[in-house]
């Protein structure tokens, strides 16, 4: 064995992260053993924190601290329209451009069966029945152009097929800046008011 077993755990661990193969994962972890034990502390207490602190909202999958996240506790935000997005990073974007008063719903993914990520994994159910309570009038996709988001995008609408709401896409999948995580507040608030409706009538 080249390391010891709590250093080869170490590597496994962090190759488990997007984006990191095994080498990056070994450069990681040595240069947390070898020189910066500090590091290594801070970010283990940090992540022990966030997984105890943090968790999914109960109504729209929001990462939050609280037992309802800020957007599903503010009575003042506009319960008729829910905006789905793939992730809390695009979420967080859509908030901080400020040019969206209703509520969310967030997947924490797109529709993989590959990757074994299908409608349960995405909280699709509870989407159905949060759009069900009543309030809802119109459900707004925010997704990109993977193909994965646009079977995800057929899968959702189908679920609203005979329901009688609205469903909406948000032309994020034809910005030139590509990803929504890396659009900036006025693309995202010029995408917002550029909304289109999404027909029944050819399925
Ligand atoms: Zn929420």
């Amino acid at each position: 064995m080249a390391f010891t077993p709590a250093t080869e755990k170490l590597i496994q661990a962090l190759q488990a992260l997007p984006g990191v193969g095994v080498r990056s994962a070994q450069r990681m972890a040595l240069q947390l053993l070898e020189r910066e034990p500090e590091t290594g502390q801070r970010l283990s207490s940090a992540l022990s924190d966030a997984l105890t602190l943090v968790h999914k909202c109960p109504q729209c999958r929001t990462l939050t601290e609280d037992d309802l996240c800020g957007v599903c506790a503010n009575p003042d935000r506009d319960a008729s329209v829910i905006c789905v997005v793939a992730s809390d990073v695009d979420r967080a974007g859509i908030e901080m451009s400020a040019a969206f008063q209703g509520r969310y719903f967030v997947l924490h993914g797109v529709l993989s069966p590959i990757d074994g990520i299908g409608p349960e994994t995405l909280g699709l159910v509870e989407l159905v029945e949060l759009a069900r309570s009543g309030e809802v009038s119109e459900i707004m996709l925010a997704l990109d152009d993977r193909l994965e988001s646009e079977a995800t995008v057929h899968f959702i609408k189908e679920q609203f097929k005979e329901s009688g709401l609205t469903v909406t896409r948000v032309p994020f999948h034809q910005m030139k800046s590509g990803a929504l995580d890396q659009a900036d507040s006025r693309v995202i608030e010029q995408a917002l008011t550029q909304k289109q409706t999404l027909g029944f009538e050819h399925d």
